[in-house]
């Protein structure tokens, strides 16, 4: 089965050697207070911080997924208000736990053909927090960095956390431009599940430190500072803190990555563009995102071309929440080959005899 699921979503193929390079070299039972530790995390970090182009002063922290962001998020980071801006499932949701923890949590969705204007998106008070769905997963639309610049030009006192979970690792993100970004590693990185990272900019570290806020094991602060010592709060996934470091090591800067993947995107929408019973569900080319491609036709041609790709060998997203009937979503990861896109192409062609 090929994998076009946008996450958990297809792993690169050196996986397997790196899992069993893991429990040969004894990382599977490493201490996570040991120098080997350490050494691991320094490394991971350092090498992050170079393929992705991270700012040298920005700090990394390791949590289990994204949603475990989110909560850290809403206990350190917030102390009255928050404003969510979202026009998707994901972006709802962390508003939804936010709002659990902060009732001063705000719901400011927009539409999905719609994009933010930053002139407009002018919120009240000081050290709130802006939440932004970079990448919303569930419909195929992204946030510019362009915007998400804008957005922190127009609010100055505000800090800005962006949910990057699709496409931290496949597109070039602004890190200068947000204060939180938060993923996790089931989707652009090409890794097993059970891994989230929050990259943080010093603001947000100063911040995270005035609110102080200790009461969890995975409060910020308490995180940042075991982090002085390349160390965790609790035993992290040290599995997957290994298997990242070893696909850090093998990709390409993430300026590559980019540009493979914009190429991918566009070559996605030629196939598209002669298929008479498929579109692309979103019109406004300004919004769509590159790493994820939500497809719309009428129920019964989506009905059929995912049993018929099932039988092919190709596993495709499904649509999500209210889309899932007319839609079908394709990952474009990085992690996945041009001979497999190659053969999905084909695939979709002899849909139209
Ligand atoms: C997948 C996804 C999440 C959830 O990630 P988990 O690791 O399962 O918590 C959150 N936000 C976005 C945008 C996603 O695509």
């Amino acid at each position: 089965m090929i994998s076009f699921y946008p996450g958990p979503s297809r792993v690169y193929d050196n996986i397997p050697r790196y899992v069993k390079d893991a429990h040969t070299s004894g990382i599977l039972s490493m201490n996570h207070r040991s120098t080997e530790f350490m050494a691991l995390m320094k490394k991971t970090v350092t090498l992050l911080k170079q393929k992705l182009a991270i700012p040298k002063e920005y700090t990394i922290l390791f949590t289990s997924s994204a949603t475990e962001c989110w909560e850290v998020v809403a206990q350190s980071w917030i102390t009255h208000k928050s404003f969510h801006l979202y026009n998707g499932a994901f972006g709802e949701k962390w508003y939804e736990y936010t709002r659990k923890i902060r009732p001063g949590a705000t719901a400011l969705p927009f539409g999905r053909e719609t994009a933010l204007n930053p002139g407009q998106s002018v919120f009240e008070g000081e050290h709130n927090l802006i939440c932004i769905t970079q990448n919303e997963t569930s419909n195929g639309t992204q946030v510019s960095n362009e915007i998400i610049k804008g957005i922190r030009t127009s609010n100055p006192k505000h800090l800005i956390a962006v949910d990057a979970t699709s496409s931290l690792a496949g597109i070039k993100l602004d890190f200068s431009a947000a204060d939180i970004w938060l993923a996790s590693v089931q989707k652009c990185f090409g890794l097993p599940a059970g891994l989230g990272i929050m990259i943080c900019s010093p603001v947000a570290i100063v911040r995270a430190h005035e609110i102080n806020n200790r009461q969890f094991y995975n409060s910020a602060v308490f995180m940042t500072d075991m982090m002085l010592k390349w160390q965790t709060s609790c035993t992290p996934n040290v599995l997957g803190i290994y298997l990242l470091m070893r696909v850090m090591e093998d990709v390409k800067p993430i300026a590559a990555i980019h540009k493979i993947l914009v190429n991918r995107y566009h070559q996605w929408l030629a196939v598209l563009a002669k298929q008479p019973k498929l579109s692309h569900l979103i019109r406004n080319e300004a919004v769509r995102s590159f790493t994820v491609l939500p497809l719309t036709a009428d129920e019964k041609t989506i009905q059929k071309i995912k049993k018929s790709a099932k039988a092919a060998g190709f596993l495709l997203g499904d649509g999500y929440g209210d889309l899932k009937p007319t839609t079908l979503r394709i990952a474009n990861f990085p992690a996945i080959t041009d001979r497999e896109i190659k053969s999905l192409t084909k695939f979709l062609q002899n849909l139209n005899r």
